[in-house]
């Protein structure tokens, strides 16, 4: 029976942390969040970021734009909180309305700001292992959970399925920054069973329900499930077979309560480390 990696309480012990050093600074971190239109996924997501921003102590402005917002008006509002010395971080919640891309935009977002560790600066400071100001948040979750419950990533083989460039592909390169040996499998990798199979660290990343099931899992792996989806009851679920899986894992996180709140907590303390290297702290 598999360990529960319990992402809900370690993220509530990083941010008692954050809040708990939020208190001694002399100025609040100011985090900055963009939401253009109505997704109400998105909406739910924003709410939560504000939240947990308030509770640590930060500033927290979120910037609504209608759904006919213009790439203009965007790029204005981008270029203000570059400028703006009170706000340290601006994240740009995903997805955009079909008429906006978000790469017009993600790299107008100052660098040191780029709390989401989008930019292509950030992006190729990861590649090359040479310190981000910021590390995407879903993937550094992850690794601090891999951490957190001792697993040993050096020499393992890691295989992630899904190459999206917000988890798969920047949790590949801190992965193998870590030393693992990584595979990275996407919808057209033949023999997805063979190669999962041969994980000790295993990574699912899709949003496809029972993507991973037992029959694909190596005895005592450790499983950590990315996915979010909403079943036909309105139930969240991952995309890993828990109740199946759970007998032949070594270790699991559970959806909701393993990636999902690491997440966040991850955003809030790269919106502290920015704070701090903005003031030279
Ligand atoms: P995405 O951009 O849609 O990427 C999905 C990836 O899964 C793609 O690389 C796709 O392959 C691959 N894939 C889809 N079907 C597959 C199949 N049958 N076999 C193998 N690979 C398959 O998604 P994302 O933004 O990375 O998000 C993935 C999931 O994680 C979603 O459920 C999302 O809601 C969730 N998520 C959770 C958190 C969190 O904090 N817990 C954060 C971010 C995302 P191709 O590239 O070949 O199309």
């Amino acid at each position: 029976m598999a360990e529960i990696m319990d992402g809900k309480s370690l993220s509530l012990k990083i941010l008692d942390d954050i809040k708990e050093k939020t208190a001694l600074l002399k100025k609040r971190p100011g985090l900055s969040v963009i939401l253009i239109g109505n997704n109400p996924a998105s909406s739910i997501y924003v709410k939560n970021k504000e939240k947990q921003a308030l509770n640590a102590g930060f500033n927290s402005i979120v910037y609504k734009l209608p759904e006919t917002a213009s790439k203009g008006e965007l790029l204005s509002l981008i270029n203000n909180l570059n400028n703006d010395e009170d706000i340290d971080g601006i994240l740009l919640q995903l997805p955009l309305p079909k008429h906006l891309n978000p790469y017009d935009f993600l790299d107008k977002i100052d660098p040191k700001k780029d709390v989401d560790g989008f930019h292509p600066v950030n992006a190729g400071k990861l590649l090359l292992n040479e310190n981000p100001y910021a590390v995407p948040c879903t993937p550094k979750g992850i690794i601090r959970l891999l951490d957190e419950y001792k697993i040993q990533i050096e020499g393992k083989n890691a295989v992630i399925i899904g190459r999206s460039n917000i988890v798969g592909k920047p949790l590949s390169m801190l992965l193998l920054n870590k030393n693992a040996t990584v595979t990275i499998a996407h919808s057209k990798t033949k023999n997805l069973s063979e190669i999962a199979k041969n994980a000790d660290i295993l990574i699912s990343a899709t949003g496809c329900a029972d993507m991973v099931t037992k029959d694909i899992v190596k005895e005592g792996a450790a499983v950590i499930d990315v996915g979010i989806i909403r079943d036909e009851n309105g139930k969240l679920r991952g995309d890993v077979d828990f109740n199946n899986v759970k007998d032949i894992a070594g270790f699991i996180t559970p959806v909701p309560g393993g990636v999902g709140p690491m997440t966040i907590a991850m955003l809030m303390e790269n919106t502290y480390k920015l704070h701090l290297l903005r003031n030279g702290l």
